[in-house]
């Protein structure tokens, strides 16, 4: 699912015209956890300030020395080269954004099967990525906070918690496969961290995030907001509890499908 997606830079782009995308360099790469591989792309400062808080990524093939780009539209429309060029389009969130460096670290899931995954798996100095756009985490400040995902909502759910003011109070409930992938998250000291394991479920056809949501007591206050990010099934649970016994209003709730499972964000190019 690709989300609010603005050109990077609506400025520069010529009146009626398109501009190329930004292209950012790996500078590094490390594990962070056995299934999530940190990726740092250097680039230009326009480039890298174009790149968050959630970026819209043109993964080319692996190894691939030139790959034909799409331009971007005024509009932010993405116009794709004609005939078979290779490059998929996917979102991800900046896990850490230093325009100054001209520096964005990605953090991949390695899932497996999947353009984004499996460049990412491959992804050495000196590869590079394409920028098509960014777009908002859909959060806003609230004093109390439900933030919920699975590996794929981390990068999102730490850049929220670390925007929190210091009274914030609240539960961040984290589904991952074991305690191997569970990974630091500063949070203010009224937030309880909570990590739930899928052990050998695949990711994806676990209920956990359900089943947790729906064993809390509804909040019964005005300034509450969730944030919910994780595979499309489980967060259309998640969503309609909020919704329904929690009595969110649209303003006070953000949940939507970060991947499905068995099915590809886009169609193979
Ligand atoms: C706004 C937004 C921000 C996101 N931020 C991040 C991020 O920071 N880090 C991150 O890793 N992901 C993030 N995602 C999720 C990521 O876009 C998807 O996982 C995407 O499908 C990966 O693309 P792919 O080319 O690897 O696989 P695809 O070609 O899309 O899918 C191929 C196969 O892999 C399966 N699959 C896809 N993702 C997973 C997964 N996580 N676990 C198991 N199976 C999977 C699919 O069901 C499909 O069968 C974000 C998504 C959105 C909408």
């Amino acid at each position: 699912m690709l989300v609010g997606v603005r050109p990077a830079d609506p400025t520069s782009v010529p009146p009626g015209g398109l501009r190329p995308v930004h292209v950012l360099t790996v500078r590094a790469v490390t594990s962070v956890t056995p299934s999530v591989r940190r990726v740092t792309l250097a680039g230009p400062v326009a480039a890298a300030t174009s790149a968050g808080p959630t970026v819209s990524v043109l993964v080319p093939r692996v190894g691939d020395p030139a790959p034909r780009w799409p331009q971007v539209a005024r509009d932010g429309r993405i116009v794709w080269p004609q005939g078979s060029h290779g490059v998929a389009l996917r979102s991800y969130t900046a896990r850490r954004e230093d325009p100054a460096a001209g520096e964005v670290d990605v953090d991949f899931v390695l899932h497996g099967d999947g353009p984004a995954a499996t460049w990412a798996a491959a992804a050495a100095p000196g590869a590079v990525l394409g920028v098509a756009g960014s777009g908002p985490l859909g959060h806003r400040p609230a004093g109390r906070l439900l933030l919920a995902g699975d590996e794929t909502a981390l990068p999102a759910i730490s850049r929220i918690l670390a925007e929190a003011a210091p009274g914030t109070t609240g539960l961040v409930l984290l589904e991952v496969a074991d305690a191997a992938e569970e990974q630091p998250l500063p949070a203010p000291p009224g937030v309880e961290l909570r990590w739930l394991h899928r052990g050998t479920t695949p990711p994806g056809a676990s209920t956990l995030l359900a089943e947790a949501v729906a064993a809390r007591p509804p909040p019964g206050a005005e300034d509450v907001f969730a944030w919910v990010a994780a595979e499309s099934a489980a967060v259309r649970s998640v969503r309609a509890d909020l919704r329904g016994r929690w009595g969110l209003s649209r303003a006070q709730h953000h949940a939507i499908g970060y991947w499905r499972r068995g099915r590809a964000m886009a169609p193979a190019p």
